[in-house]
């Protein structure tokens, strides 16, 4: 029975292996560390926005583009509203982006292969191949320089990379490393590339510098950003890109008629309104981060600087993937990513200040046990 029904599905899909999101965990009273959620609830006028909308007019659709949203956000970002598409989350413009950009394989001569290559750094945001494989795309991952830094221009080609790659994701800063990237350093590769290159700005909140002059200055250059990290919204799902208002045109044609859900518009709307509480926010993060960074230092731990609202840290002692479960036994759960470039590391969030005392508590009974 089960064979006759999997002969319904594509085989692209049968073989595909499905994007695996850090655990929600049932079980109360854990240390959640493991997704980069925000530790701080949404500002109170953000809450009450939401609350004051939820009457009748959930029966009704929202707006389909997501206006009003727009509007404020090209007010924010100095261009226009054309040069923005809201999302259901980022995840989804992401999604977009490969169906817009990149040719299935089976679509491509073997000469040039380009129009059908996803490319992104390895280690990064562990959706991009997923995406790839769903399109029918090749994956072109690249490796990191040491400690996880761009490779200088000049080393690219050594690496295989393909600078004439339908679509390139740059995770910036990067995640799971925390490193940030400079502005300059992104806009000299942007230049040498000839397909659409997507700056993931997810985490960009947390780090000194962005990059979203790129995309207002080259036709090739889209930036991506979310209310999900930095805003506290991850349950309402929005993001949007920001570039050329023809990539955004396209972008706008394939998504679905009513993409993004109401209450997410009010709640983003009523975020753009109360920047300064985000703000706050942010500054009690990077404490945080340095805090966590410098303790976990003094415990044995090799932390990479980081310009998000996780660290990248490869622990002492046990193996990462053991330290995993030393600490979850402890009610502390972090993230660990089995891919070679990353199984020597934990990617840990950064949460409230008593988060990181019983974090810290957990890795010195661990230690010691
Ligand atoms: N980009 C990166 C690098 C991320 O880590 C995430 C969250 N997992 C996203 C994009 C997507 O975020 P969202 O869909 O919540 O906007």
């Amino acid at each position: 029975m089960k064979d006759s029904a999997e002969s319904y599905i594509r085989p692209l899909v049968r073989r595909l292996r499905a994007y695996v999101p850090g655990e929600q965990p049932k079980v109360r009273g854990l240390v959640k560390l493991n997704t980069n959620e925000n530790p701080y609830p949404p500002s109170p006028k953000v809450l009450r926005a939401i609350r004051a909308a939820v009457d009748s007019r959930l029966r009704l659709y929202p707006n389909p583009t997501a206006e009003q949203l727009r509007e404020k956000l090209a007010a924010l970002h100095h261009c226009r509203p054309a040069n923005i598409i809201v999302g259901n989350g980022s995840d989804e413009l992401l999604a977009l982006a490969t169906r817009a950009f990149v040719e299935p394989e089976s679509a491509c001569p073997p000469n040039p292969r380009s129009r059908a290559v996803v490319q992104f750094f390895a280690p990064s945001y562990t959706l991009y191949p997923v995406l790839a494989d769903i399109a029918g795309a090749r994956s072109n991952p690249v490796p990191l320089a040491a400690d996880f830094a761009l490779p200088a221009i000049t080393e690219l080609t050594a690496r295989c990379w393909d600078f004439q790659a339908a679509l390139t994701f740059i995770t910036t800063p990067n995640a799971p490393t925390g490193r940030g990237y400079a502005t300059a350093e992104l806009e000299e590769l942007c230049l040498k590339q000839g397909g659409v290159i997507l700056l993931d700005e997810a985490y960009v909140d947390f780090a000194r510098e962005n990059a979203m002059a790129l995309a207002l200055r080259h036709p090739h250059v889209l930036v991506a950003r979310t209310f999900s990290k930095a805003y506290s919204l991850c349950f309402q799902r929005i993001g949007y890109f920001v570039g050329h208002e023809t990539l955004i045109a396209a972008l706008q044609k394939i998504r679905d008629s009513y993409n993004v859900n109401g209450l997410g518009q009010i709640a983003a709307l009523a975020t753009l309104a109360d920047l300064p509480y985000y703000r706050r926010g942010f500054k009690r993060i990077i404490a945080s981060r340095q805090r966590l960074s410098s303790e976990l230092t003094q415990l044995g731990f090799s932390v990479l600087p980081s310009q998000a609202n996780f660290i990248f840290a490869r622990p002492p002692k046990f193996p990462a993937e053991v330290w995993l479960q030393k600490l979850r036994a402890r009610k502390v759960l972090v993230r660990w990513f089995s891919s070679p470039e990353t199984r020597d590391w934990l990617r840990i969030t950064i949460g409230t200040d008593a988060d990181a005392d019983a974090l810290l508590r957990a890795a010195s009974a661990a230690l010691d046990g």
